[in-house]
């Protein structure tokens, strides 16, 4: 949140905001009609809901009339958006929706600066963990198809995943429960994953690559940990002399964990070695997602294309969900691309947008307008003028 000075910046910020709106495509959801909108301010991102809007014209003259910095839209359609309470609305169904933000991540670099500063890895790593979503489930487990999923870019530090899909439509919350546990991990048992495990002289039989599900998830993972070497090993818990007896008989325990042979190579303690591994791997191959998000069928998520008033980046609609594997957000998301202005500036960290380094900063300095909106948005420095 910007800190409230006497100053200029929140006029010009108001100013560029509305100016935004005012050229702003594509900003409709489909079904825009039966949606239900929320509105906020810079202290609370939803301030006003129960609002809806017929239109497109509709709905980017009220956003830029009132300069809003945050507005969000129902997942969920309904006969009467506008009715209040819940219950009147008239619930039609809700499109199933993913947030993945990077503040639910533990990353080193946010040891280094924090969680309210995102850097370039911070935006790396949550891309990837929506590529997971989408490639490692919600097409090859649930069955969707590219076309059915839509990603936007949060327009902070994260990405939005909706799935439209008429199946999913009349779920209830119950039924999204199931769906955030089974992306999660949850229920995923060693006992269930190894049934020969912990039996004297048998041999270890468990997944094997070739299946679907968490089941050749949790294979292949192991197998793309033991391919990468003895560090990797090491980094999923193996202690060093184990991880480097598998990888010389590396040919040997591919071959056998491929087929669903756990025990190529001999390993004291079997049972208890693999339970500890596959433990800790079901907790870092889940995904990072906001599980209220998704179990809510009435929650109000960012409109896609709309402003972040906390970046004034754009929570950018990709082109199609594949777009994430080039996306850099701090391209293109960037709104208020006119001009510059003139900024005092006090920050710790730089800024990487257009391919730019800016920053570290201590003072007063001339930069591109939405590098001084970012920098004010996030509270890093105050907006003297335009020059
Ligand atoms: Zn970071």
């Amino acid at each position: 949140m910007p800190a409230a000075s006497p100053d200029n910046s929140l006029s010009i910020i108001n100013g560029l905001i509305s100016e935004f709106y005012k050229s702003a495509t594509d900003l409709a959801p489909e079904r825009i009609a039966e949606r239900e909108f929320g509105v906020g301010n810079f202290e609370i991102k939803i301030s006003q809901r129960h609002m809806s809007f017929r239109n497109e014209r509709d709905l980017k003259e009220y956003l830029s009339t009132n300069a809003v910095p945050y507005v969000s839209s129902s997942s969920a359609f309904y006969k009467f958006p506008s009715g209040r309470p819940m219950e009147k609305k008239g619930w039609l169904g809700s499109e199933l929706v993913f947030d993945l933000d990077v503040t639910d991540m533990d990353l080193p670099c946010q040891l280094r600066h924090g969680k309210s500063w995102v850097c370039s890895i911070c935006l790396d790593e949550v891309r990837k963990e929506t590529i997971k979503l989408v490639y490692d489930f919600l097409i090859p487990d649930f069955g969707f198809s590219e076309k059915e999923i839509k990603v936007n870019f949060s327009g902070n530090r994260g990405y939005h995943v909706h799935v439209d899909n008429k199946d999913m439509l009349m779920l209830d919350a119950a039924a999204r429960r199931e769906v955030t546990g089974y992306i999660s991990g949850s229920g995923i048992e060693f006992a269930d994953l190894f049934p020969t495990a912990g039996r004297r002289g048998e041999k270890l039989v468990g997944p094997s690559a070739k299946e679907k599900g968490w089941r050749g998830k949790i294979a292949k993972n192991f197998l793309s940990n033991l391919n990468a070497g003895v560090d990797s090993l090491m980094r999923m818990g193996i202690e060093k002399p184990i991880a480097s007896k598998l990888w010389r008989s590396k040919g040997l325990v591919q071959m056998g964990i491929e087929n669903g042979n756990w025990d190529m190579v001999y390993i004291k303690n079997k049972a208890d070695f693999w339970k500890g591994i596959i433990d800790r791997q079901a907790v870092s191959q889940s995904d990072k997602i906001d599980r209220n998000v998704t179990n809510d069928p009435t929650h109000l998520i960012r409109l896609a294309n709309s402003i972040h008033g906390g970046s004034g980046l754009i929570a950018r609609k990709l082109k199609a969900p594949g777009a994430l594997y080039g996306f850099d957000p701090m391209k293109e998301a960037i709104a208020f691309r006119k001009g510059y202005v003139k900024i005092d500036a006090h920050t710790g960290y730089e800024l990487v947008m257009m391919g730019q380094k800016y920053g570290p900063y201590a003072g007063e300095i001339k930069v591109p307008t939405y590098v001084g909106a970012y920098l004010y948005l996030k509270g890093k420095a105050r907006i003297i003028n335009f020059i």
